[in-house]
């Protein structure tokens, strides 16, 4: 085996110290710090208070713009369908398989903003979208992860899980990105779709 020595900046260092508390992959570790070194935003400090209040509100949410598109950048992902209160997209890092995300249609950051009725469609909507998944990818579970401290506009990242993945006890982490052809991409998103039916 192979020993490396590296110099690490201080935050970098303790970030690493806080994420081999929770996961005990080494390579996975390595390949997620060098991510960080090369700019990864995981790093950043929080927004200062004004420019946080703004992405709370929606005035500078990233998100917001392009909701009702019908397409979203590859360099995100592919549009599998809009439902009642979401859109529903194929993530374009393929590393965990059949990776997807489901944003709300509307602005908020919290799911008590939503109103009862909101939300229950917000909630029925993920049902759908998670069985399409789990038909299409046949997953052995499925996490969902509603974070929202980077971009604080509803949004779920559902993420299967399979025998064998390296840290059955936690979140996934993602380290690294797997990018598939663009054929790929739309049998996977058409495969999606004919699940939701
Ligand atoms: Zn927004």
């Amino acid at each position: 085996m192979k020993k490396i020595e590296i110099a690490l900046p201080d935050e970098v260092a303790d970030q690493l110290a806080f994420i081999a508390a929770q996961y005990i992959n080494v390579p996975n570790l390595l390949t997620y710090a060098v991510s960080q070194l090369a700019g990864d935003e995981r790093l950043a400090t929080w927004s200062d208070a004004e420019s946080w209040r703004k992405l709370m509100s929606g005035e500078t949410c990233p998100i917001c713009p392009s909701i009702h598109d019908d397409e979203v950048t590859p360099d995100f992902g592919y549009v599998i369908a809009k439902l009642r209160i979401s859109r529903f997209v194929l993530v374009s890092n393929q590393q965990v398989r059949g990776y997807c995300v489901l944003t709300c249609s509307k602005h908020v950051a919290e799911l008590f903003e939503l109103s009862a009725a909101e939300r229950a469609m917000y909630f029925d909507d993920l049902a759908q979208a998670a069985l399409a998944i789990q038909r299409v990818y046949q997953p052995i579970k499925l996490n969902y992860e509603i974070l929202g401290n980077t971009v604080p506009h509803l949004h779920c990242h559902i993420k299967p899980r399979y025998v064998g993945d390296q840290v059955p006890h936690s979140p996934l982490i993602e380290v690294g990105k797997l990018t598939l052809s663009e054929q790929e991409y739309r049998d996977q998103v058409a495969q999606l779709r004919e699940a939701l039916r």
